[in-house]
């Protein structure tokens, strides 16, 4: 796997590799608001310059999310292979 393009400085992520344009993270922070683990796709540098969807949400729209934002859709499939290795 190639390292990461784009700086992101929470350690609580885990990389899951490139996806066109993208990095993509699964983020296992756990907190009341956001009980289960968050998909993180970077397309640059700075704070803002990612997109995230929590992982709770992904299979009710997956279908929407495949057509328009098929990073996340890549994000989701390899979260669930790295989750369930640990
Ligand atoms: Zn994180």
């Amino acid at each position: 796997m190639t390292a990461p393009r784009y700086v992101h400085d929470c350690t609580d992520c885990v990389y899951l590799g490139e996806h066109e344009h993208y990095d993509l993270y699964v983020c296992k922070v756990r907190t009341l608001m956001a009980p289960i683990p968050t998909l993180i796709t970077r397309f640059g540098s700075d704070g803002p310059d990612y997109t995230s969807m929590s992982m709770i949400v992904f299979p009710e729209h997956a279908e929407l999310v495949a057509i328009s934002m098929p990073h996340m859709s890549e994000a989701y499939r390899r979260a669930l292979v790295a989750l369930a290795k640990r």
